[in-house]
């Protein structure tokens, strides 16, 4: 704090940064070490998560299927082991309000709706 020689009043001048003091009071911490590093991990993860969904693009009929026992959406549901996306009603996992267990494989539901499914 200096005082202004004119006003007398008291003026707040921040010190440059490189003549800060620093020192650790490591007892003054309020959260444990672990617990930040783990948090600090975490945020990493989450941002390299985002940025991977959003280089991956939509599926073709993304938010377009519905189940057909009781109406609202099919929702990814996992990969196989070839990585080919399968589908499953939403509402089995996230209630079980459904009985519509079946899972399918969205690259054969997008082939029959772009014709091009195989004729036996
Ligand atoms: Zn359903």
């Amino acid at each position: 704090m200096v005082k202004n020689p004119d006003t007398g009043k008291r003026i707040s001048r921040p010190n440059p940064r490189d003549q800060w003091q620093t020192i650790d009071v490591p007892e003054l911490r309020i959260i444990a070490d672990t617990l930040w590093d783990r948090v600090q991990d975490l945020k990493g993860e989450k941002v390299r998560l985002t940025s991977q969904a959003k280089r991956r693009p939509p599926h073709l009929l993304s938010g377009l299927l519905r189940c057909g026992c009781c109406g609202p959406g099919m929702s990814v549901h996992d990969r196989d082991k070839t990585g080919k996306t399968r589908i499953r009603c939403s509402a089995v996992r996230e209630s079980g309000s459904c009985s519509n267990r079946r899972i399918i494989y969205l690259p054969d539901v997008e082939k029959a709706v772009l014709g091009v499914w195989p004729r036996n």
